[in-house]
């Protein structure tokens, strides 16, 4: 039988950041990540759209954005892109409050003018903005090097990563929970210590696999895909979406990157994209904007997975301790993955927040699952 200490369950940027944090927080144990594709980043860390919003995702989960900036300074994964969120006539109200929000995290988030957001996106139909926030520390993340700075961290702390090992079920060792599991898998069974879930949009069906409550998980698809631009000059525009979240439109390079923002209940599984969220996409966008998308170069689609308050789900299971959560990342599983990574390890180890967290206004019992008993 295979041993390791802390088994990790899941390779995406959940597991690797974990992994890397807590082989890091303990040097002397055996830390195993445990993943069922043989590929690491084949499921939803793979298929985003690569951007760092501070004004953006549940309140409760934006102290982790706000712990991640330290490592994304130390590490230059973040290209300086700008995020302008355009409101319609009949969105006008939506502006205050995301100021508001936004203002709470980082002051130089502001409302804009018509005038103003459209020197910024030249693109936008003049019709179809009468304002705007915009929050120019928006970012392009480097997703690749961000996951593998982890792997590379992780390996180096001497970690061990096994692809192709799904894990089939589980059970406790003792009836308490208190420590001690045994892990089937698709190629033998695993013992170990402490079992740290962050299997996606499967997080459910693996707790429930080993005899642990679900805490509620809903996998929601998104499309998303390619179009050439018209514009050479648009590499440099902001990330352009509707205030409303019915659209949006990054620019990448030559091209843009476009989706509906659609939030499609899915079970969990390989996702693939949609013919009618792109044609609706490209009605939307093509009507606000003067992008005249006739054509797609590329298309696909990922699970956003969220809990039942739409706020992460970090932390022990209140029935099994050694069974540590870590999963519920919607759509800010990239840009929170240094925090969310450290806070997995700081509650593994010590049972609570580290410095890390000082002054981001983390508030512990958002986060734990026994909010969602
Ligand atoms: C279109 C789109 C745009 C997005 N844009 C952004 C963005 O701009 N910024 C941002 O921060 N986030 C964005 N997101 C969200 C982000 O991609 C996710 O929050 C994040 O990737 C989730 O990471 P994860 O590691 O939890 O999931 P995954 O990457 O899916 O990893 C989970 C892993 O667990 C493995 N696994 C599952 N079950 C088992 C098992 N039984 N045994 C072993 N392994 C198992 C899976 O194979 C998978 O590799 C976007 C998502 C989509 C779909």
């Amino acid at each position: 039988m295979r041993t390791v200490d802390v088994a990790i369950v899941g390779g995406g940027i959940a597991g690797m950041s974990a992994a890397a944090a807590i082989a890091l927080a303990l040097p002397d144990e055996r830390v195993g990540v445990f993943e069922a594709e043989a590929g690491l980043t084949h499921h939803t860390t793979g298929r985003s759209a690569a951007v760092f919003i501070e004004n953006y995702g549940a309140l409760s989960l934006r102290p982790l954005t706000l712990a991640s900036k330290a490592y994304y300074h130390r590490h230059d994964f973040l290209t300086p892109r700008g995020y302008l969120a355009v409101a319609g006539p009949s969105d006008e109200g939506l502006i205050d409050q995301l100021v508001l929000e936004g203002r709470a995290m980082n002051p130089n988030i502001a409302a804009i003018d018509a005038e103003e957001a459209q020197r910024l996106a030249p693109l936008m139909r003049p019709d179809h903005v009468v304002a705007a926030v915009y929050e120019p520390d928006a970012s392009a993340i480097d997703v690749a090097g961000l996951h593998q700075s982890f792997v590379r961290g992780f390996r180096a702390a001497g970690g061990t990563i096994e692809t192709l090992r799904r894990i089939t079920a589980g059970r406790p060792v003792r009836s308490d929970g208190a420590s001690g599991w045994v892990l089937e898998t698709t190629s033998g069974p695993i013992s170990c210590g402490t079992v740290v879930n962050a299997a996606g949009a499967w997080g459910d069906v693996v707790a429930s696999s080993a005899g642990v409550a679900p805490v509620g998980l809903r996998p929601l698809r998104r499309t998303a895909f390619m179009v050439t631009s018209p514009y050479p000059e648009s590499g440099s525009w902001p990330l352009i979406a509707d205030v409303a979240h019915a659209w949006y439109a990054n620019p990448d390079g030559h091209q843009f990157l476009c989706s509906l923002a659609d939030e499609t209940p899915s079970e969990p599984c390989d996702a693939k994209p949609e013919e009618v969220d792109i044609a609706l996409a490209i009605e939307r966008i093509n009507s606000a904007t003067t992008l005249d998308i006739r054509s797609v170069n590329s298309s696909w689609a990922g699970l956003r997975t969220f809990s039942p308050d739409r706020g992460m789900v970090i932390g022990p299971d209140p029935e099994h301790p050694s069974f540590i959560w870590c999963v519920g990342q919607g759509g800010t599983g990239i840009q929170t993955a240094p925090g969310a990574g450290q806070l997995v390890a700081d509650l593994l180890v010590t049972g609570e927040p580290g410095s890390t967290f000082e002054g981001t206004g983390l508030d512990l019992s958002l986060i734990l699952p026994g909010r969602l008993r």
